[in-house]
């Protein structure tokens, strides 16, 4: 089971597009995954269809030991699941402070997922901030992918969230590696898109073995803008559904196959597997 971290604790850059539409992406190959929805704005919750009302159990009650992860998990698609979040999970922030191993909440309600490789992905959406939700993801997953979108500050920002991540590797998660960096409402032809890509390379060149992003690289996909993707949401659909020949879902597709190229090789590639969840069952 690989689990990824969505993290960038700057808004707008391109997280919960990327997080749903990736997911949906890894799903249709025939993927089992499920999307852990852990901003309290509950984007990609939304996004994929799921508006988590008062009687619907959330990561919410997950946090506050309420509900198990199973039991708040809705299936949303054939292979594809949503843990969802709503303004609720605003308040965890404050209702674990202080309160012993708050990191590892996340990582234990997960944990026999992990035992039983229940998923082929796990993704979490991560808030933009750098606090204690992140921190869960991060102490939970073994993976970060950080979505950034090219413009003149984009890099601007980013030493604090290596920082951050070699802070867990030290503290709370050895096994947690930057795989990559997804470019994320691209503009080809930019000089500046250009620029901003050569900078971070080199940046990644420059770091040394020793830290979790050692080996990160930047996808060689990238995600140009394109209006398709940024409408999807209020339809609650992915881009596959809402628009499956536009860029946009060319884009996330080409992403998918780019993350399952990763795979270990004995899982063969593109072959449903046999346990498949379905939606319409
Ligand atoms: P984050 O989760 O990092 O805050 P979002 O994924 O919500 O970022 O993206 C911010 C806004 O940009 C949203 O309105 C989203 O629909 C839009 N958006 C994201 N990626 C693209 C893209 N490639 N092209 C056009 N619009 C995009
Ligand atoms: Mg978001």
């Amino acid at each position: 089971m690989r689990s990824i971290a969505v993290m960038n604790q700057k808004g707008g850059v391109g997280k919960t597009t990327s997080s749903v539409n990736l997911a949906a992406s890894l799903a249709r190959a025939g993927r089992r995954v499920c999307v852990l929805d852990l901003d309290p704005q509950g984007h990609a919750s939304f996004h994929l269809g799921i508006e988590a009302g008062p009687e619907m159990p959330t990561i919410y009650d997950v946090f506050s030991r309420q509900t198990t992860i199973d039991e708040s998990r809705q299936l949303v698609a054939e292979n594809l699941s949503v843990v969802p979040s709503n303004i609720d999970l605003a308040a965890t922030e404050v209702e674990l402070a202080g309160v012993p191993g708050r990191e590892f909440i996340l990582r234990n309600a997960m944990q026999h997922w992990k035992d039983q490789n229940r998923f082929d992905y796990v993704i979490a959406d991560c808030p933009p901030s750098l606090g204690v939700l992140t921190i869960n993801a991060l102490t939970a997953m073994g993976e970060v992918f950080i979505p950034l979108q090219p413009h003149f500050f984009a890099l601007q920002g980013l030493s604090k969230l290596f920082e951050t991540t070699a802070l867990v590797t030290r503290r709370l998660n050895r096994d947690l590696r930057v795989t990559g960096v997804m470019m994320c409402l691209y503009e080809s032809g930019t000089r500046l898109a250009a620029d901003v890509t050569e900078d971070l390379k080199q940046f990644l060149k420059s770091s040394d073995g020793d830290t979790p992003w050692a080996s990160a690289r930047i996808f060689r996909t990238r995600v140009r803008r394109n209006i398709k993707l940024a409408e999807a949401p209020s339809f609650g659909q992915s881009i596959f559904d809402y628009a499956p020949s536009c860029p946009g879902a060319q884009d996330y597709a080409a992403l998918g196959d780019e993350v399952m190229a990763m795979e270990a090789p004995a899982h063969g590639a593109r072959q449903p597997p046999a346990n498949t969840e379905s939606a319409v069952a």
